[in-house]
């Protein structure tokens, strides 16, 4: 309503005034009186949160309301574009712009940036490329042949600077990466590094050092020790609060008024804590166009389209780029995985015909058989042993040896700090034995990186107690992003997957129960349906395995019994293999085919659920004094 009558008034005037100018009132010389305003509308760009910038953005509005005297409306855009069509409509007023945006805007609606964002006393922030705390990725080369996901096409942090800055050190990143995806939003790029769906991603930092980046601000700073940064941009001018030519030229009183409200709006205690929980800003400060040369740059480097839409060529495009730089990859990794087998293979016979240990092993060394036919993973005189930051060593697993095999529900129970997560850390190869092997399907995985880790952890889905989602997005992108993997190349972005994963992924809301929610925010469900999205989510990948690291520990008993259920329908009725850590004996006892108990490190029991006698609980539970013992 507000903006249609607005968009009539300025339509009546510009007729008002060209009426004027063609009837040559020559002694009229001034412009209609311009309506004084009566309230403003400042547009918002969709973030990452986007429910808490529905939430605060009328705390922010009743702020500038009080600073200005006049009544300020909020209007949160869907996208940036329609942020920026609607300033150049004038519908808005004002609008808080990332980069990107601005220059765009600046382009087709003749924005002027009045303020950009300052974080940490700097007003620039940059990209900033990061992976798996616990891979063994540190440097851009060991990229190589890796995945990586980007925000989306027009993300100054999440893309365009890191971009730029791999080609500016002279990396080519479409041979670089075996694949590129776009995740739609940090959160997203972060919790699928997590997840290992993906090598690497790239999202925003506050500084150089890594100590302050969307990992310690997204999430409530959950994922803070989880990613590890490696790799940073140059600097970006911070994302700015911008009005239009028109607006400048209309009421440039109002707009130094409201320039000066969000300028002071950090002194005011409630101004700054808005400011920082919507956007992690401490204070917005003067800024010109010239401050945006660098995004101009960047996305000249890359011939980037900067309205923000990928257009249905550049992802053909892209699928083709991809396309030509996978065969070739394909053929060389080929090429070398055969050469590299052949020579493994021949070094394994000949010392075994030497009658050389092929492993180094201090004890169960009678544990160091081959792998058993037929089982899905066989892990033999297994150790991990972590490495702290005062440099101490914390053995986790201390020569495991077992086999697990297609269709089990193999439930994993001892003392917290015995080395459950560690254990099924190991199975998805998250973390890399320190001694000892293990074999997916009778082939050593031990040490395997790159194009073969990548294949193996698509067999595998995993669960997690937080159940790791993403909140701000609908249940079905959750459970889309399952398939990230095995999407073509450059379609991942919402609305971009194809049809039938779309259905698949119905299929999989349905079987979980949450036909109904296939719309929902991910964040707007109970822990018990979030946990439901989260197998959902694993089975999208279409793995044999699924682990689950204490799957019900956040739930109630009600709840658990139900998700524990369903677990056992997918493993019975989908045939897949799961491995589950359970803080409870009983549940373990009653869905467990098997059950295995861990205490420091050792594997202490190893059998039916029947044979877990009391005395058996006691040896796995025993006061942790006597660890020392084994
Ligand atoms: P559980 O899941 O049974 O509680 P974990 O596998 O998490 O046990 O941990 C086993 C041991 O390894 C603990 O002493 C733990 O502190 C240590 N540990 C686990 N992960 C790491 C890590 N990334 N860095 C250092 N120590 C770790
Ligand atoms: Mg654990």
């Amino acid at each position: 309503m507000i903006f249609h009558q607005q968009r009539l008034k300025s339509i009546l005037y510009g007729a008002l005034a060209l009426g004027i100018f063609l009837t040559g009132c020559s002694d009229r010389r001034e412009d209609p009186p311009l309506e004084p305003k009566r309230e403003i509308v400042i547009g918002l760009n969709p973030s990452e949160r986007s429910e808490k910038t529905q939430q605060n953005a009328d705390l922010l509005a009743t702020l500038i309301e009080k600073k200005i005297n006049m009544p300020v409306k909020m209007f949160v855009a869907q996208d940036y574009s329609g942020l920026v069509e609607a300033l150049r409509a004038h519908t808005i007023d004002f609008a808080f712009l990332a980069p990107v945006s601005y220059v765009h805007a600046e382009r087709i609606a003749n924005a002027v940036v009045l303020l950009k964002a300052e974080r940490q006393g700097s007003p620039f922030y940059f990209g900033c490329i990061v992976v798996n705390a616990e891979s063994p990725y540190r440097t851009i080369e060991d990229l190589q042949g890796k995945q990586i996901a980007w925000v989306d096409p027009s993300s100054a942090s999440g893309h365009l600077f890191p971009k730029s800055a791999l080609i500016e050190a002279h990396y080519n990143p479409d041979s670089l990466f075996s694949k590129q995806v776009f995740a739609g939003g940090h959160d997203a790029v972060l919790l699928s590094v997590i997840n290992g769906t993906i090598d690497a991603g790239a999202t925003y930092a506050n500084d150089t050092l890594g100590e302050s980046g969307s990992w310690t601000q997204l999430e409530n700073g959950e994922l803070k020790e989880k990613v590890r940064p490696i790799f940073f941009s140059k600097p970006i001018p911070g994302d700015n609060i911008s009005t239009s030519q028109y607006m400048i030229e209309s009421y440039p009183d109002l707009v130094e008024k409201v320039k000066e409200a969000v300028a002071t709006m950090h002194l005011d205690p409630e101004g700054a804590e808005i400011m920082r929980s919507m956007y992690h800003v401490d204070a917005m400060v003067p800024a010109t166009s010239q401050d945006y040369d660098p995004v101009r740059r960047a996305a000249e480097l890359l011939n980037l389209d900067i309205t923000g839409k990928i257009r249905e060529n550049d992802i053909e495009q892209v699928e083709k780029n991809q396309r030509n730089t996978l065969y070739s990859w394909l053929l060389i990794a080929g090429t070398l995985l055969f050469g590299a087998g052949v020579i493994t293979t021949q070094v394994i016979r000949k010392r075994e015909r030497e009658g050389v240990e092929v492993r180094h092993g201090n004890q169960n060394d009678h544990e160091e058989s081959p792998p058993i036919a037929g089982a899905q993973f066989s892990l033999r005189n297994l150790h991990v042993t972590f490495t702290d930051r005062n440099s101490a060593k914390i053995p986790a697993l201390k020569g495991i040896s077992i086999d697990i095999f297609p269709g089990e529900f193999l439930a994993i129970i001892g003392p917290s700090g015995g080395g459950k997560s560690t254990l099924l850390r190991i199975l998805n190869r998250a973390v890399e034995p320190t001694d000892g092997r293990i074999f997916f399907h009778e082939k050593e995985v031990s040490h395997i990186h790159g194009t073969a880790l990548l294949k193996l952890r698509r067999n595998i889905g995993f669960i997690f107690q937080q159940f790791n989602l993403v909140g701000s997005i609908s249940v079905m992108r959750n459970v889309l992003t399952g398939r990230l993997s095995t999407v073509p190349v450059g379609r991942s972005l919402l609305g971009l997957f194809p049809e039938e994963d779309i259905a698949y992924a119905r299929t999989l809301l349905n079987e979980v129960g949450l036909q109904e929610k296939e719309e929902s925010r991910a964040s707007d469900l109970s822990g018990g349906q979030q946990q439901r999205v989260a197998i959902a989510r694993a089975l999208a990948q279409e793995p044999e395995v699924i682990l689950a690291d204490e799957p019900t520990a956040s739930l109630d008993p009600i709840l658990a019994e139900s998700i524990l259920t369903l677990l056992q329908k997918i493993n019975r009725e989908r045939g897949i293999t799961i491995v589950a850590n359970l803080h409870s004996i009983e549940l373990a006892r009653k869905y467990g085919t098997r059950i295995l108990g861990l205490r420091a490190g050792h594997l202490v029991f190893n059998g039916s659920p029947k044979d877990l006698s009391e005395d058996e609980i006691e040896k796995i539970y025993e006061a942790s004094s006597n660890n020392n013992a084994l």
